[in-house]
């Protein structure tokens, strides 16, 4: 079982480079690569890892050092690195065919996915759109939902309601409905413009108010703002149960039906997206189901190659694909596309990844490491500069913070989250902050033993930088 070791993989992977190879790549990755979400002139400063292998829960640099996957490179990652099942479906389907265009034919891992994801999904999504990244599918769902009201002869639905502290990805439209100031306040002269609801965030509620007591205001004021522009409004965007970027802010019970609810009350679209808490990460295979929702436009992405190649996808009703039938000088068409959208490659993958949820029983699995992982958790909430620690299934965020009493945050200067993962590298577990936000996101598929290594390595790291004696 996977659980155990990976010993018969552990023979296969690459022989570490030379010491001298390892000191070309870094001056050649310096000279030549921009790296995403990066103040280049730190990376310059500093000494990069280069990746070579990968292996179940584990990165291994050029030098041959083993680091554990603490954040899924970057949420994706879900049976581990190097999946026997997973490359043999890569591999099977590169002796076929790597890729075709889905404009204007069709293609069979393409087809295949498109059903399997329909069957699984919450009720009532039938149809399927392809794209390469979570940001493409978010503009997808976006114009899908606008050109859906023109059609239904409510062209005046041009706005989009979305949260504060959202993330939906950084092209131009998922830029307009995110609402994270430090990525986005820039940007604003090109973006349309939002209505933004407050953040369900119970720690720092902007309302000043205390959960459950409030029942649900900040719901509420979503709803107000629906009222006052009821005839306006396209669609609802939310990410279901955990605003990721944001620092892994986890909503309040019952709040993703009640948005569900309102948005049926005021008959507008609810644009789910689930890039992030897609495939598992919840505890569920979707976020949505913990409460029971539908949403009209489910937008899915980064896990659902489990982690292996770009592919993300818009679900949506058959009421919504009904509305773009006509005839063809009716310009009802959705003229959008991307090169690659419904890549061969990339959605044998993502046949691969489902088939395996089913094989080896992930969801099943990951329930008692999710209560592990709740139960070593618990001794954060101890340490001196911890001010929040959140989990949602295999989502976590450890917000630290300057003054525990007041929940001062740390001034930007100081990197606190930056050099707890700095830290944690040193001791041989890869993590990325959001802010002064500690994430993990392991792959589902770590072992107990192995989340204990990352849980004592994370705490040990907090607290070199936070607690320096
Ligand atoms: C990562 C993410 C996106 C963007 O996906 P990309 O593949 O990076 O474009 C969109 N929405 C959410 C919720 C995400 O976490």
């Amino acid at each position: 079982m996977r659980d155990q070791p990976t010993a018969a993989r552990d023979q296969a992977h690459a022989a570490p480079a030379p010491e001298a190879d390892t000191a070309r790549l870094i001056a050649d990755d310096k000279a030549y690569v921009w790296h995403p979400f990066t103040q280049m002139a730190d990376w310059l400063a500093d000494e990069p890892l280069v990746i070579a292998a990968g292996e179940g829960s584990y990165l291994i640099d050029t030098t041959g050092r083993r680091y554990l996957d603490g954040v899924s490179s970057l949420w994706v990652t879900i049976h581990g690195h190097r999946h026997p099942v997973l490359d043999a479906a890569v591999r099977a389907q590169l002796d076929r065919i790597a890729h075709s265009t889905l404009l204007g034919l069709a293609n069979v891992p393409a087809i295949e996915l498109a059903r399997r994801l329909v069957a699984l999904a919450p009720p009532g999504l039938t149809k399927v759109f392809y794209a390469e990244n979570g940001a493409s599918a978010v503009e997808i769902a976006l114009k899908m939902a606008f050109q859906y009201w023109q059609h239904r002869g409510e062209p005046q639905r041009t706005r989009f309601l979305s949260l504060q502290g959202a993330y939906h990805g950084d092209t131009l439209g998922a830029v307009s409905v995110g609402g994270i100031d430090l990525f986005h306040a820039r940007f604003r002269p090109l973006l349309f413009p939002v209505l933004h609801a407050p953040q369900p965030y119970c720690y720092r509620c902007p309302l000043g108010k205390t959960h459950p007591a409030c029942e649900l205001a900040c719901a509420e004021a979503l709803g107000d703002l629906l009222a006052a522009h009821a005839s306006e409004v396209a669609a609802v965007i939310v990410e279901p149960l955990v605003q990721g970027a944001a620092g892994m802010i986890t909503q309040p019970p019952g709040y993703l039906r009640r948005v569900r609810a309102l948005c049926d009350h005021y008959g507008v679209l609810l644009i789910a997206d689930e890039v992030a808490t897609g495939f598992g990460r919840t505890g569920r295979l979707f976020a949505c189901e913990h409460e029971g929702v539908a949403p009209d436009l489910l937008v899915l992405g980064k896990g659902i190659t489990g982690g292996y190649l770009p592919l993300s996808a818009v679900l949506t009703t058959q009421a919504v694909y009904d509305a773009f039938l006509g005839d063809y000088t009716e310009l009802k068409t959705f003229f959008h596309g991307h090169t690659y959208t419904g890549n061969q490659l990339c959605c044998a993958a993502a046949l691969a990844n489902l088939d395996l949820f089913a094989q080896e029983d992930t969801l099943g699995r990951l329930q008692p490491k999710i209560a592990r992982l709740a139960k070593g958790l618990a001794p954060f909430r101890a340490l001196a500069h911890v001010g929040e620690v959140r989990q949602r299934g295999f989502m976590v965020g450890i917000e630290l913070v300057a003054d525990r009493a007041t929940r001062a945050p740390y001034p930007l200067e100081a990197r606190v989250g930056q050099r707890v993962c700095r830290a944690a590298r040193e001791r041989g577990a890869i993590l990325r902050p959001l802010g002064d936000v500690i994430v993990l996101m392991p792959p589902l598929c770590i072992t107990e033993d192995e989340l204990e290594h990352l849980l004592a390595i994370t705490y040990a790291s907090i607290v070199e930088v936070t607690e320096p004696c």
